[in-house]
């Protein structure tokens, strides 16, 4: 039987999870190698400091790896694109505590802010609040046209209001000034959330068209009104952008990376030190 390139990265997905949470160094080594590029190319938009991007990342594995894999053992991700939604949200989680110690002007992020955005998004179509998100974060228009798969074009209205009315004068000023504040604002909102949230398994049933409208009304009514949800959303889309054009690292650069890891030693060298032992 021919496997379809989704069940073959399903089983990929289920064996590198496993293995990690094995601390089983090859399962480590894939896992760098195929989800460092996806994940610093999503941050990358975020923060645009690479070392401070690389340093993040170096801390959500090391935070996946402490006191024996716990946390990936509490992950709870039955496919790829769950984990890289979860993954996206750790460290981007990261970049916020990184850039809250530096000294910033100017607006500081706050709830009444939250509800500010929430009030101008509430007016656009879905389609124009995922474009919207998209250009606070600072994607340029030819990669949110290849994100969302529309032209940014069509919600041209919706931007150029976001342009006039959401904080212009710091948008306008320093780069990572702003993206201080955004990212401190998406903190809040993954923090956020209530018991009416979609959970993330849905969306994704919408994302790949396997609901019918009447069951994908309510969920976008929610995502009309729900920052939390609205961020998820379109965190998946980012993933799912950056799954199709990531290049998974070489093994050499991946084996850097999880270098400090409690690992288990590779099998070859368990087999020496056995025979050592008994020599
Ligand atoms: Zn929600």
């Amino acid at each position: 039987v021919l496997k379809t390139g989704v069940d073959r990265n399903l089983l990929t997905f289920h064996k590198i999870i496993e293995g990690c949470r094995e601390g089983d160094t090859d399962a480590w080594r894939s896992f760098a190698a195929e989800y460092t590029p996806v994940l610093t190319g999503v941050a990358g938009a975020y923060c645009s400091i690479p070392v401070t991007v690389e340093t993040a990342w170096r801390d959500v594995l090391r935070g996946l790896a402490d006191r024996d894999f716990a946390a990936l053992k509490q992950v709870d991700a039955q496919s790829d694109r769950e984990f890289f939604v979860a993954l996206r949200q750790s460290l981007l989680h990261q970049l916020a505590r990184g850039a809250e110690s530096e000294p910033r002007s100017g607006v500081t992020e706050s709830a009444a802010a939250l509800e500010a955005l929430s009030g101008l998004l509430k007016q656009f179509p879905l389609l124009h609040r995922s474009v919207a998100f998209l250009v606070l974060a600072g994607y340029p228009e030819a990669t949110i046209e290849k994100i969302l798969r529309i032209s940014p074009a069509i919600a041209m209205k919706s931007v150029e209001r976001l342009n006039a009315e959401f904080y212009p004068e710091l948008r306008g000023g320093a780069v990572t000034e702003w993206q201080a504040v955004w990212l401190a604002m998406i903190d809040r909102m993954h923090a956020g959330g209530s018991a009416d949230c979609v959970a993330l398994r849905q969306l994704i049933r919408v994302l790949d068209g396997q609901f019918g409208w009447y069951e994908k009304d309510p969920i976008e009514r929610h995502l009309a009104s729900c920052l939390h949800c609205l961020e998820t959303w379109v965190g998946l889309q980012e993933v799912t952008h950056w799954m199709r054009y990531a290049v998974a690292l070489t093994p050499e650069r991946a084996n850097e990376l999880i270098s400090e890891l409690p690992l288990k030693a590779k099998p070859k060298n368990r087999v020496s030190l056995f025979r050592r032992a008994f020599r």
